[in-house]
């Protein structure tokens, strides 16, 4: 069912408590902690604890927790003081995009220029 723990999912068991991970913020309903590979002085991820595969799915079954994202993700730039020079949220969907872990996660980069078109 929508947003049910996937048993298979990396993020659903970060979530668990079952993987670790570093931890800077979370909600009722989010999490958000360091990506493990970062791309950027500051690069975190902020995932909903309800499972679904990516963004447009989560803004379709669970609206109110996308706008959860959105908002943790501006106050974790905010935390790491990106939010002043300027800082980019991602959410890489589908395979062709980047997604490598199918639940969804906004990237938030900053601390270094950010290039436009990105790669
Ligand atoms: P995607 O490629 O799906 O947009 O983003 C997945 C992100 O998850 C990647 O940036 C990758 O580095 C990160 N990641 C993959 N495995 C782990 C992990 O076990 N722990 C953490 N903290 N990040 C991970």
């Amino acid at each position: 069912m929508a947003g049910e723990a996937q048993s298979d999912c990396l993020f659903c068991k970060i979530v668990a408590g079952e993987v670790p991970a570093t931890i800077v913020r979370e909600s009722e309903t989010t999490v958000a902690f360091r990506d493990i590979n970062p791309q950027a002085p500051t690069h975190v991820l902020v995932i909903p604890k309800a499972h679904y595969p990516d963004a447009a799915s989560l803004a379709a079954g669970a609206p109110e927790i996308a706008a959860d994202v959105l908002r943790e993700a501006g106050q974790v730039a905010a935390d790491e003081k990106v939010d002043g020079s300027g800082y980019r949220v991602v959410f890489n969907t589908g395979s062709g995009a980047g997604q490598t872990v199918w639940h969804a996660h906004a990237h938030v980069l900053g601390g270094r220029g950010l290039n436009w078109p990105p790669g």
